[in-house]
């Protein structure tokens, strides 16, 4: 039973529930695919109940989703000593310990937005 095999006939319809699934199955996060997508995580939300009609849409939420080349996600680190105390990549800000960043292309982000943003999208 392929998810990609419903899609291949004529409605490109790719419904709430479907998008749900097939994110569970490629252990793929809302916050995940916000960023891949380059939307917001309330869409991502949207989505996931209403689904989507568009077969532009359904094809880059394919892609995003099951992505062959999806490209690599920020892993959330938190500061836990002084020497790792820095500023943030894109924007600058004086993060420390406590603070909760994002590790990116090796290097470290105030937030999402900033990994995102670094990267010009
Ligand atoms: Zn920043």
């Amino acid at each position: 039973m392929s998810d990609l095999s419903n899609l291949s006939n004529m409605s490109p319809k790719f419904t709430g529930p479907d998008v749900v699934r097939l994110m569970r199955k490629h252990h793929v996060t809302i916050e995940g695919l916000s960023f891949r997508l380059g939307i917001s995580q309330k869409r991502i939300r949207n989505v996931r109940e209403i689904g989507l009609t568009d077969s532009l849409a359904v094809r880059d939420w394919l892609q995003a989703i099951t992505g062959s080349d999806p490209g690599p996600l920020p892993e959330k680190y938190r500061i836990n000593h002084i020497t790792e105390e820095g500023n943030c990549g894109f924007c600058g800000y004086p993060m420390g310990v406590g603070d909760e960043t994002y590790g990116y292309m090796g290097e470290l982000f105030c937030s999402i937005t900033c990994c995102r943003k670094s990267r010009r999208w």
